[in-house]
């Protein structure tokens, strides 16, 4: 579990540190017309669903509440519920999509768990298939490349 979770760390540690803001309340605080730009999957009453701009396998997603907090303790029982809904969502689109062989489902809290964006929690949806690398960004350095952004964003937005 350690190995597969780790990872999520290193992509935005040298990324998002740079930026000024929190992208998961700029984003979704833009008009729903930027939406394809801003990779935004989904938009419910409480969260969103997004594409990683930094995939680990096709289709790598985040599920995100509106509300700007590091951690779920703070989230409450409405908002749990609809990111569990939208990421059942999610995956059942993935699913479709691409036929995944399995799906692994995270939220790393806080810094020193590989939160890379600490101070706004979201839970990552990364779709595995037999045989994948996923353990490649921590030996190597190297990531398997997954099919282009807009690609799957186009594909998953018409099934969600
Ligand atoms: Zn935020």
């Amino acid at each position: 579990m350690e190995v597969m979770f780790t990872p999520w760390r290193y992509e935005y540690v040298k990324t998002v540190d740079q930026q000024e803001g929190c992208i998961f309340c700029d984003k979704p605080s833009e008009p729903e017309g930027n939406d394809e730009g801003n990779v935004i999957l989904s938009r419910g009453k409480r969260c969103f669903a997004i594409l990683n701009l930094y995939p680990y396998s096709t289709a790598h997603l985040m599920v995100v509440p509106y509300e700007h907090t590091g951690t779920i303790e703070n989230l409450d029982a409405e908002t749990l519920g609809e990111m569990m809904a939208l990421t059942q969502q999610c995956m059942r689109a993935i699913q479709e999509a691409y036929g995944p062989d399995g799906f692994n489902i995270g939220i790393n809290i806080a810094r020193v768990a590989g939160a890379g964006i600490s101070d706004h929690v979201h839970l990552h949806l990364v779709p595995r298939w037999n045989g994948d690398a996923n353990f490649m960004p921590v030996v190597a350095s190297v990531r398997v490349m997954p099919l282009a952004l807009d690609t799957v964003w186009r594909t998953l937005k018409e099934l969600l």
